[in-house]
C-alpha cells in the first residue's frame, strides 16, 4: 500500500536521554489522535539510541529506524552494525544510501545494493536514498544521475523485496542547507522516479511506491511539497530534532 511516511533523521545528534525526550514528545502528541492505516512515523536514530526509543514509543504508531547498516552479515568487521543486530533491538526500518554515507564513508551504488540485500535478508524495510549534487543538476544531468542511482540499487531485487522499499529523493544541495527544492522540481523528479520504477517492476509496483522528499523540510514549507501528487510525505533531518517543528511536519500531511 502507498503509504504517507514523515521519516526522521536525527544524524549524529542528541545523546540517548535527549532523544527519549523527543521521541516522548512525538509518543505523547500521538496518543490521543488516530493515526489513518496507511499514515506512518518513523524515527531514524543512532545505533546507541534504538533500544531505549524502541522501548519509548507506542509501536501501532511510531517505528523506529537505524540509519546505516553493515553490507557483511557478520565477522571480523571492527565498528560495524549488522542488520540483524538492529532488527534484534526491535528497529524495523533502515535508512541506506544517505548522501553524507556517499560522500564520506564510502557508499558506493554497489556497497549500498549490498546493505539493501542484508536488509531484506532481515526483514528490514529500507528507506533508499537518492539524490543529485547542484553540480549534476547544473550540467542537468541530475535525471540520469538519479537513474543510475536506482537502477544500481534495484536490478538484482525481486518484486517482493522492492515492496518493502521506501524511496526518499533527497536532492544533496538541500540536505541541510536551507534551501529547499521548489514543489515544482521536487514533484518532476518524483514523477521521473515512479516511472523509473515502473521500467523496473510494473506500473501497479509503481503507483504503490511510497516517495518522500528531503532536503530542508520544515514546518512552514511542508504542506506545499506533501500537496504534489507524487510526493508521499518527508525524509526530515535538521527539523526533526525539534519536536513542535517535526509535529508541525507530521500536521502536514
Ligand atoms: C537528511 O539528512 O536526510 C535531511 C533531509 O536533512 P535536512 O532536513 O536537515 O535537510
Amino acid at each position: 500500500m502507498r503509504k504517507n511516511v514523515i521519516a526522521a533523521n536525527w544524524k549524529m545528534n542528541t545523546l540517548p536521554k535527549e532523544g527519549v525526550e523527543i521521541a516522548n514528545k512525538i509518543n505523547h502528541y500521538l496518543a490521543d489522535k488516530e493515526l489513518p492505516v496507511n499514515k506512518k512515523i518513523v524515527l531514524g536514530v543512532p545505533y546507541t539510541h534504538l533500544i531505549k526509543v524502541v522501548d519509548t514509543v507506542d509501536y501501532t504508531k511510531i517505528a523506529v529506524a537505524a540509519q546505516n547498516c553493515s553490507q557483511f552479515e557478520s565477522g571480523a568487521y571492527t565498528g560495524e552494525v549488522s542488520a540483524a543486530m538492529i532488527k534484534s533491538c526491535g528497529a524495523q526500518y533502515v535508512i541506506i544510501g544517505h548522501s553524507e554515507r556517499r560522500q564520506y564513508f564510502g557508499d558506493t551504488d554497489e556497497v549500498i545494493s549490498q546493505k539493501l540485500s542484508q536488509a531484506y535478508k532481515n526483514a528490514l524495510f529500507p528507506i533508499f536514498c537518492c539524490g543529485e549534487t547542484l553540480r549534476q543538476r547544473e550540467e542537468n544531468v541530475h535525471f540520469k544521475v538519479v537513474e543510475n542511482q536506482l537502477v544500481s540499487a534495484f536490478i538484482r531485487v525481486d518484486r517482493f523485496n522492492f515492496e518493502r522499499t521506501i524511496i526518499a529523493y533527497e536532492p544533496v544541495w538541500a540536505i541541510g542547507t536551507g534551501v529547499t527544492a521548489t514543489p515544482e522540481q521536487a514533484q518532476e523528479m518524483h514523477i521521473f522516479i515512479r516511472n523509473v520504477i515502473a521500467k523496473i517492476y510494473g506500473h501497479d509496483v509503481a503507483d504503490q511506491t511510497s516517495i518522500l522528499y528531503g532536503g530542508s523540510v520544515n514546518g512552514a514549507n511542508a504542506k506545499s511539497l506533501f500537496e504534489c501528487d507524487d510526493i508521499d510525505g518527508g525524509l526530515v533531518g535538521g527539523a526533526s530534532l525539534k519536536p513542535d517543528e517535526f509535529i508541525k511536519i507530521i500536521e502536514s500531511i
